[in-house]
């Protein structure tokens, strides 16, 4: 590695391809660097020809020149970090370049894409005017990343390399009419994807994990999208989780707002999908150019709504609606041990139903076989022995000894909402939709009421059949009843 300074002029360097908008600027570039030319004297290596900037920005374009005429430059094996001259001492640039190699290189392989090239250049062009300003990889070979954020190893510089790694020459979304890309670009995809890419890498690397979205805890990703989902500004953010297109508000004055969600949602959800099935169907998607989503439901073998149900109930968002009722504050298990005075929840209107009449039903032994259960209406359910019953999702708690009883139900919300299941006794409740556990919203339990022992809060949509799986009863018959939230 071998540092460059200004005076030191390279000849023949190349005019960086570019999109048509940035010809006239590239145009003015072009004669800037005429001559850009090195004497290299015995030993001397050339000053590394410039980086290849596609869909630059107009200051992009100025800050590269700027820097390749002025700068100071120091090349490694896999990537070329240019920066203001006497802004690094050789110290710091050296470590900086040695760190993005390492991480650079891995990154390659890690992808399947050890040969990577742009114009033959095989090295990723870092360039780190010391302005302020969002980190960004447009296209070719290029990153653009502030200097204090490189300085301070504080800057997604693996994520936005992994952009241009990704890169395939089927298509390039920035290159489009944007008016195409925020319908069709499949964003959660091409973030999330750079994302649990550059969290691997640099686990596997030992290099510290950065980005300014999403903290720097890669432990703590699902934690943070679960909570910032769930008080995103719209479920817009989470319906394009998944889905083609760019969400708009990421590029309006709120955007902060709706990035945090967006972007933690998005990493943490591909890399739930590469944990349980590799990264080779999202590196396969990823290449499939237009066809991206598609492509990866093939890869899959199922349809991406239902991983993505099964990522939500991972993460503690199973159902993940709220459908606007504010729910009370979870409490703990240590204020549940009172009578049925004692609950939290307004239960007046099933303690009422409690009292009226009961209907009577078999539970099933298969998802198959189970009874349907109507809303408002207390049903005594008899219940299987534990062998006889086969679950769609295992019970969220083992069901104890084969002599405990068990049995499934079938209840379809006429609305969307906040629906409770109350039991008569120490039974476990798991609820099922489109063969995905729902996790609960919030729970309720008086362990001294005879009438209701336990109530379950879970959010359904409307005409989704649940499937209540009853687990872990001591006894062969339990009273349940299903409600709408009343409070
Ligand atoms: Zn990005």
């Amino acid at each position: 590695m071998i540092e460059w300074r200004s005076e030191a002029r390279a000849s023949g360097s190349r005019t960086p391809r570019c999109s048509s908008r940035f010809l006239v600027t590239l145009g003015i570039a072009a004669i800037l660097l005429t001559g850009f030319s090195f004497a290299a004297g015995a030993g001397e290596a050339v000053r590394p020809r410039p980086g290849v900037a596609r869909n630059a920005w107009d200051e992009d374009i100025a800050a590269k020149l700027a820097l390749e005429r002025e700068g100071a430059v120091r090349a490694g094996r896999d990537v070329v970090l240019w920066f203001p001259k006497d802004s690094l001492t050789d110290e710091q640039a050296a470590g900086i370049v040695a760190r993005l190699d390492r991480g650079v290189h891995a990154a390659k392989l890690r992808i399947g894409k050890p040969g990577w090239s742009v114009e033959g250049d095989r090295r990723v062009h870092f360039y780190c005017p010391a302005t302020h300003f969002i980190s960004h990889a447009p296209g070719g070979n290029c990153a653009f990343i502030p200097l204090w954020r490189m300085r301070e190893d504080e800057s997604p510089w693996l994520h936005e390399s992994l952009h241009l790694l990704l890169a395939t020459r089927a298509g390039d979304w920035l290159a489009l009419e944007d008016s195409v890309a925020m319908r069709r670009m499949p964003l959660w995809l091409m973030e999330g994807l750079a994302d649990a890419l550059a969290m691997q890498v640099c686990e596997e690397e030992g290099l510290a994990y950065f980005s300014p979205l999403l903290g720097d805890r890669p432990d703590q990703l699902d934690s943070l999208a679960a909570d910032a989902l769930r008080n995103a500004p719209s479920d817009s953010v989470l319906a394009m989780i998944g889905e083609r297109g760019k969400l708009p508000q990421l590029f309006g004055p709120d955007r902060v707002r709706y990035a945090v969600p967006f972007y933690a949602g998005s990493a943490s959800f591909t890399r739930y999908i590469a944990r349980r099935r590799g990264y080779r169907p999202l590196l396969r998607a990823i290449a499939d150019f237009d066809h991206e989503n598609e492509r990866l439901w093939r890869e899959l073998g199922e349809p991406l709504d239902r991983v993505k149900s099964e990522w939500l109930a991972s993460i503690g968002l199973g159902s993940q609606v709220s459908f606007g009722t504010a729910l009370p504050p979870q409490r703990s298990m240590d204020d549940m041990h009172g009578d049925c005075d004692h609950f939290s929840w307004n239960m007046t209107r099933e303690m009422d139903l409690w009292r009226g009449s009961v209907v009577t039903v078999r539970a099933g032994s298969t998802p198959e076989r189970a009874p349907g259960v109507r809303l408002d209406e207390r049903v005594s359910v008899t219940l299987a022995p534990l062998p006889q019953v086969r679950f769609v999702v295992p019970p969220g708690k083992a069901p104890g000894s084969a002599g405990t009883w068990s049995g499934l139900l079938v209840f379809t919300p006429p609305a969307d909402g906040i629906y409770r299941v109350s039991a008569g006794h120490p039974v476990w409740i798991d609820a099922v939709v489109n063969g995905v556990g729902a996790s609960s919203q919030r729970f309720e339990m008086q362990t001294g009421c005879r009438t209701i022992f336990k109530s379950i809060a879970f959010a359904f949509r409307a005409g989704e059949p649940v499937i209540l799986q009853v687990s872990g009863s001591s006894l062969d018959t339990v009273a349940l009843l299903v409600t709408r939230w009343s409070d």
